[in-house]
């Protein structure tokens, strides 16, 4: 339902109806009609704000940008509103009526594929989903891949540096990133929408945008890199005894196959579990071990010798103690049952109740090591606690969740619990060299953590940044800083 413009305040009005000739207008919700739009994806936070507005063009962006700056309003960017941290919710504090929630979900302008540059230029609107078709349909690929996919914004993904399945070949989304377009938070356009792979000229600015959760400006238009489409897709899954045995079997898996290897996700028995109880199915492989890792790899050519090369590996892997049980997707529908398994594991969990999770990297390396000393201090502090680990061990990045002893009230048991789960954690976590966000960002669920774990001399060129940028603190303010 559309707000009538002479709802909302003069100044706001003024903005959302000064577009270019041509252009449709800026849609603007309030009261019942942009709750959908305050309460973030997990529930944990709901915001208040004097509309959420949703402007089509970049030009639009920029008068409300300007109008907000004019106005002393606060402004939330907002794509998907999928994030896991609270990022885009508005006013926590107040009654709203000094923030505004920018949407940028409706800004889809621009969608030109440079066929012979391998690039995708693209408004922040589309959704990830869209964006991955847009590749298909030019005969090439886009592979940043999430299970939010069908809802997140490509303006979004830039925003939080979102990684996914596939961060092993092609990096995150800052590495699949050439360019970009921005309002800043002054109003100004900030245009370095370039598709150039080499592009020596001082500071790139792309890096201060990707990644800031929408503190330093709202991303407009971006230029993507793409790729060959794969011709050939192995998946594949192994049963290990543990983390050590999975590091091992990664290692040599790029050895053999380097590039090849597109995904190498690990998870440990108990979170799968929790999938067949909420989802059914079977695992693929009848030996019991306590972990599992669901391995992909990929070729640009049609390419038997793919499967016969995994199959060699797979043999000399099992011989060497590298895996106790491999079983390779015969068909397209196997390789979706194991990618179910994975993919289902934070739904199963939820369905058992709330429970204390952490998105955290470290050394591949040192993940055996990590858990060697974490998970018994954990049973010891709280015993029973039940351990829901998987993650893209391929990255480094482990989902590193836990849920309340059986029979307890999950609720009370965080209440209780969460803070002191997360000091243990987040404690070894820096230990072993890890990072306390690999993936989700900061927001506001980890932002009074991060003085705590960030190098105090980052932290401080982080409030420069904002403060030279943002000498007004509108935009996102109290989000991340
Ligand atoms: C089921 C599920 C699975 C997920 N899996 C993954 C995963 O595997 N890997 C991963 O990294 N994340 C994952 N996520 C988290 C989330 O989908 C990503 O963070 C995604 O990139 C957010 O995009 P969005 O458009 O929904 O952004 P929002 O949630 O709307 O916003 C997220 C942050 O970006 C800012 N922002 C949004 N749009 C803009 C813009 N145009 N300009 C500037 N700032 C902006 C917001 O202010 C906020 O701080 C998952 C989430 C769900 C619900």
């Amino acid at each position: 339902m559309k707000t009538p413009i002479d709802q909302l305040p003069p100044w706001l009005s003024q903005a959302v109806s000064a577009q270019e000739a041509g252009d449709s207008p800026t849609l603007a919700l309030t009261g019942e009609d942009a709750k959908p739009y305050l309460t973030d994806w997990r529930k944990r936070y709901s915001g208040k704000a004097l509309a959420v507005v949703f402007p089509r063009t970049t030009a639009a962006l920029q008068s409300i940008v300007k109008a907000c700056v004019t106005n002393g309003v606060a402004m939330v960017p907002q794509g998907g509103n999928t994030g896991l941290v609270g990022g885009a919710v508005g006013d926590l504090q107040g009654d709203g009526s000094n923030t505004l929630i920018i949407n940028t979900s409706r800004l889809r302008e621009t969608a030109v594929v440079d066929s012979a540059n391998r690039t995708l230029s693209v408004s922040a609107g589309y959704t990830l989903l869209e964006v991955q078709q847009l590749a298909e349909q030019a005969g090439l690929y886009f592979p940043l891949s999430l299970a939010s996919e069908g809802t997140c914004t490509i303006g979004g993904n830039l925003a939080t540096n979102a990684g996914g399945t596939a961060v092993l070949r092609y990096g995150n989304t800052r590495e699949l990133t050439l360019g970009l377009q921005a309002v800043m938070p002054d109003g100004a356009l900030l245009d370095s929408l370039t598709g150039l792979r080499k592009n020596n000229t001082g500071y790139d600015l792309r890096h201060l945008l990707i990644g800031a959760e929408g503190t330093l400006g709202i991303i407009s238009t971006v230029t993507l890199r793409l790729f060959a489409k794969p011709k050939t897709t192995l998946t594949a899954w192994l049963g290990v005894n543990d983390a050590q045995q999975a590091v091992g079997a990664l290692n040599s898996l790029l050895d053999r196959f380097d590039a090849q290897l597109t995904a190498f996700e690990w998870m440990q028995q108990d979170a799968l579990m929790l999938v067949l109880r909420h989802f059914g199915g079977q695992l693929p492989v009848a030996a019991q071990t306590a972990g599992h890792a669901l391995v992909e790899l990929s070729s640009p050519h049609a390419d038997s010798r793919l499967a016969e090369a995994f199959e060699s590996w797979a043999q000399d892997a099992l011989q060497g103690n590298l895996a106790q049980d491999c079983a390779i997707a015969q068909n397209l529908e196997q390789a979706k049952q194991m990618w179910a398994l994975r993919e289902n594991i934070s739904e199963a969990q939820a369905r058992e109740g709330l429970n204390v999770k952490h998105d955290v990297s470290l050394p591949v390396s040192s993940i055996p090591g990590f858990l060697d000393v974490n998970l018994p201090r954990l049973q010891q502090m709280c015993p029973g606690i039940r351990p829901v680990i998987f993650g893209h061990l391929g990255d480094g990045n482990l989902h590193y969740n836990f849920s309340c002893p059986a029979g307890e009230d999950s609720r009370t048991f965080l209440a209780s619990m969460e803070s002191v789960i997360n000091e243990a954690v987040l404690n070894d976590v820096q230990n072993f060299g890890g990072s306390v966000s690999a993936e989700h960002g900061i927001g506001l669920l980890k932002r009074d953590l991060l003085p705590r774990y960030k190098d105090a001399t980052a932290i401080a060129v982080m409030k420069s940044v904002k403060r030279a940028l943002d000498p007004l603190n509108l935009m996102n303010p109290g989000k991340v800083l």
